[in-house]
């Protein structure tokens, strides 16, 4: 399978699961940049944001609530955290099917760069 990301929720390759539904995971990122670094993805194949439909707004607000479900069972969110999709090359995308960041446990910077 090409996406690293419908391989992991395939059980094709290995991924720490924290959180599973119908329709997103939520897995440690393998290559950490915060104490806590974890991705939500889809379980449906979506390269980037330019590619969501209308009828994926409900998907996207789903996304928001399991993200600050988890950041609280992560114990980040009294101190902050940071939710983030990078969209495209430049904005440093590199695998191409939608996940958020949600990264905390450390002070985070502003502008990210
Ligand atoms: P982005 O650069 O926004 O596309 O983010 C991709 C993220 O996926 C990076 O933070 C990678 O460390 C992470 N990543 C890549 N491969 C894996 C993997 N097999 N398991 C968990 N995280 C991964
Ligand atoms: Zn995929």
């Amino acid at each position: 399978m090409e996406c690293v990301f419908c391989a992991i929720i395939g059980g094709q390759l290995p991924g720490e699961f924290l959180y599973q539904d119908d329709a997103v995971v939520a897995i440690k990122d393998v290559n950490p940049q915060a104490p806590v670094h974890l991705l939500i993805i889809p379980r449906r194949h979506i390269p980037t944001l330019l590619d969501l439909d209308p009828a994926d707004e409900g998907l996207m607000g789903h996304i928001c609530n399991v993200a600050t479900q988890v950041a609280t069972e992560q114990q980040i969110s009294a101190e902050g955290f940071r939710l983030v999709v990078n969209c495209g090359l430049g904005a440093g995308q590199s695998v191409f099917h939608i996940h958020f960041h949600l990264m905390g446990g450390r002070t985070l910077h502003w502008p990210p760069g």
